[in-house]
């Protein structure tokens, strides 16, 4: 059996038309499992890759709620219940104006693969709303996460589809999704996750994205001969992901020299260490304001209309959005001397810097293994949960770091070819192998 890539590409991006983001992610995977599947055909039986591409269920839902003038605004809401052949559906919401549903496709299908590298039992979903939270009042906030669990409550569950939180999506939404779920329900059960620690919790849950892509990207230098210490970092994005990353490379020896946000970016010579990392832990995740904050607190020029990329750095971890990281821009990391790209946030970097870092040998962390910390401390809350328990910090932090470890080796095991590590092509194979196998027992379903 043959597989012709451009004739299965052709396929999907007519059946879903316009979804640019979603045909990019399914390239992706495509391309990089092309030559293992063909060494090993038998995966190609019974459509199973075209059955991959097509998600299970994708829900469209009116979320209507009164502003504070009391008028009525209307939104639009998603769930996007991609694969369930190795447990529940299982990823965040995302919240953000510029939500389609091309985008929660392309999320919810590397969800499948980053949730089977965890280990855990977790199916592939996403889902969101082309909700903008910018100026709104809690009291806003509050009406639209009750009336959006007003219509998804009737398809999740703990043991079918446990959303959490992504961009626009924390603590705070979390706590009215739940209370409106527990209110219509009846029932207190951990259908969501990155609830707070005084109502079913895990520790090190706000943590974990972040946290986790700092112990990938130890793992990774260290099997290159390298280590943290002494590096240099540009991060991105400065919120949930950036700013935990931030704590974590700096107490593994390294020094993160930039923060950014859409307008801009700060440029830290000294490195964000000491006080400062508590000020940008509270910059988004608490206060909501912008980096140009933490430039006027430190003194520092606030790079406007302008992107980290261009500073010298060692390491560049882009951890905002989706293709952030562009061709130019890793011309300017090539030329500046980087020596590895570790993507924090889903997709950050476009087609086409990938292949110009390929070329280049440059170490490449891929997200659906470097961020999976995430949704793998938010399986270990949904074991805490049904045990009806809680475990200690350090029971959590380790079992999140052997995770990591355990995807980086996964990595290496399927990504070395003659004595060369892709971890894109090793997170693929080990990520596709799990669920094509569990498909494959389950039958055409
Ligand atoms: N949104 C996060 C991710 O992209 C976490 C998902 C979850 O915890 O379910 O992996």
């Amino acid at each position: 059996m043959t597989f012709d890539i451009t004739r299965f590409m052709e396929k999907v991006v007519s059946k879903n038309a316009g979804e640019v983001e979603f045909h990019q992610a399914v390239r992706e995977v495509i391309e990089s499992l092309a030559p293992y599947l063909k060494e090993n055909p038998t995966w190609l039986e019974d459509k199973l890759l075209e059955r991959l591409v097509e998600p299970e269920r994708v829900i469209t839902f009116r979320v209507p709620w009164i502003d504070d003038e009391d008028t009525v605004q209307i939104n639009r809401g998603w769930r996007v219940e991609f694969n369930s052949a190795i447990g529940p559906y299982k990823g965040g919401l995302r919240f953000s104006p510029h939500v389609t549903l091309g985008t929660l496709k392309f999320l919810a299908f590397e969800q499948i693969f980053k949730n089977s590298l965890t280990s855990l039992p977790l199916g592939g979903g996403k889902g969101g709303a082309d909700f903008d939270s910018t100026g709104k009042s809690d009291r806003e906030i509050m009406r639209f996460c009750h009336s959006y669990m007003t219509e998804l409550y009737r398809h999740i569950g703990e043991h079918t589809d446990i959303p959490a939180g992504d961009l626009g999506v924390n603590k705070r939404e979390i706590g009215y999704l739940f209370g409106q779920y527990k209110k219509i329900t009846n029932e207190f059960t951990g259908v969501l996750t990155g609830k707070g620690m005084e109502w079913g919790g895990s520790y090190f849950r706000p943590e974990a994205t972040g946290y986790g892509v700092a112990y990938f990207l130890d793992n990774m230098l260290r099997k290159a001969g390298s280590e943290l210490k002494g590096k240099r970092v540009s991060v991105s994005g400065y919120g949930n992901v950036g700013s935990f990353l931030i704590e974590k490379i700096t107490e593994l020896g390294g020094t993160v020299v930039t923060i950014s946000d859409k307008k801009g970016y700060v440029y830290d010579e000294q490195g964000i260490r000491g006080d400062k990392i508590e000020f940008v832990k509270n910059l988004w995740c608490r206060d909501h304001l912008p980096v140009e904050a933490y430039a006027k607190r430190y003194n520092l020029p606030y790079i406007l209309g302008r992107k980290p990329w261009e500073v010298a750095v060692d390491i560049a971890i882009p951890s905002a959005c989706q293709n952030e990281l562009t061709e130019e821009d890793a011309k300017q990391l090539l030329s500046n001397g980087i020596i590895c790209v570790c993507e924090a946030s889903n997709m950050p970097v476009t087609k086409e810097a990938f292949d110009l870092l390929k070329q280049h040998d440059i170490l490449f962390g891929p997200a659906k293994a470097a961020n999976a910390g995430g949704v793998a401390v938010s399986g270990l809350e949904m074991t805490q949960n049904s045990l009806r328990y809680s475990w200690k910090p350090i029971e959590v932090d380790q079992e999140l770091k052997q995770i990591m470890r355990n995807i980086h080796d996964k990595c290496v095991e399927f990504g070395t070819v003659d004595n060369k590590i892709d971890y894109a092509v090793g997170a693929n194979i080990a990520g596709f192998l799990k669920v094509a196998q569990a498909m494959r027992d389950q039958g055409i379903v």
